[in-house]
């Protein structure tokens, strides 16, 4: 059988990205990407369906599976999201910890690390400590010592996915260790998301941010309609929705204010994503308990 001749090997694989929430796992990717990918937000769990970020190199392909956090479930969905972030630790060719630099580990952060040690197939580790840019030089050894305790045959890095420090060298090691394999991908791919999940995320991003804690994860996106309109760009008709009237009311805002800031905010995402014009069109309606019920969360696009 005659194989392709290469001069040099390509690597290529999936890289689970874990870490529990707002340790900057959202923000890592993006950066890593260039582009809005997954949703970040300054808020818990608003990456909640598994996503692929695909970063094609010259000699190698980072596929990496940005994973909800991992928590104590506490309802449906968390447990959901926990069984989601099994499977990746377990299907993954390598694993990225993200760690917060700002502070020791908390009981989060062991839980993780429990997770990995149980969990993971036996592949290679990565742990980063991230947003170094918010200690002093001084610190980073204790805080270097007080993670890699939770996880010793770890390799660790110290990185800043705002500042951008060390990530060259973290593509290098996550490259190193991927299987040689032809790339999964083409090489133009930046996501395997749809066009309309990524616009859910980013309505649903703008919400949170505009809400800050007066609806919290109570909230879901689900996109009516995409349609293509040619030069005049697209038309999404988004529906969010929450769990109790009261929320609703909040959401829409006097006169419909807090509504039409939600709805810019986000259109002006989804243009900057998708480089064209967008028409944006958003309705809130009430679903209780919709956490709680697999066939709202299948609607909403959660694999259950
Ligand atoms: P995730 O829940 O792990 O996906 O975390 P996100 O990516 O949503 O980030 C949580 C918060 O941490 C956001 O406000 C980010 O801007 C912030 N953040 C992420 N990485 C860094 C970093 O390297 N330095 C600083 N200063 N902030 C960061
Ligand atoms: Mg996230």
């Amino acid at each position: 059988m005659e194989e392709p001749s290469t001069d040099f090997k390509f690597k290529a694989g999936f890289i689970s990205v874990v870490g529990r929430p707002n340790v900057g796992k959202s923000t890592l990717i993006n950066r890593l990407l260039g582009q809005k990918v997954a949703a970040v937000s300054p808020k818990p769990q608003t990456t909640r369906r598994q996503q692929l970020g695909i970063l094609t190199l010259e000699s190698s392909q980072l596929i990496f599976v940005d994973t909800p956090g991992i928590h104590l479930p506490k309802h449906k969905l968390g447990q959901h999201m926990n069984e989601e972030a099994v499977q990746s630790l377990e299907e993954s060719d390598l694993i990225l910890w993200l760690v917060d630099a700002e502070v020791d580990p908390t009981e989060e952060d062991l839980q993780v690390a429990a997770h990995i040690r149980e969990d993971r197939g036996g592949q290679k580790v990565i742990l980063a400590l991230n947003k170094i840019d918010k200690i002093g030089e001084s610190e980073i050894p204790g805080r270097e010592a007080g993670y890699l305790d939770l996880l010793p045959e770890a390799t660790l890095i110290t990185i800043s996915a705002t500042r951008g420090d060390h990530l060259d060298r973290l593509v290098s090691l996550i490259s190193a260790a991927l299987p040689e394999t032809p790339p999964f991908y083409p090489e133009d791919q930046l996501t395997d998301a749809y066009e309309r999940d990524i616009a859910a995320d980013l309505i649903r991003e703008a919400a949170l941010r505009q809400l800050y804690d007066e609806v919290p994860h109570s909230l879901a996106i689900r996109i009516d309609e995409f349609k293509e309109r040619g030069d005049r760009g697209a038309y999404i008709a988004a529906t969010i929705f929450v769990e109790r009237e009261s929320q609703k009311a909040i959401v829409i805002g006097q006169g419909g204010k807090m509504l039409r800031t939600i709805g810019t905010t986000a259109r002006k995402e989804i243009e900057a994503m998708s480089g064209r014009k967008v028409y944006l069109e958003l309705k809130v309606k009430t679903r209780k308990n919709w956490r709680n019920d697999l066939a709202s969360l299948r609607a909403f696009g959660f694999r259950t």
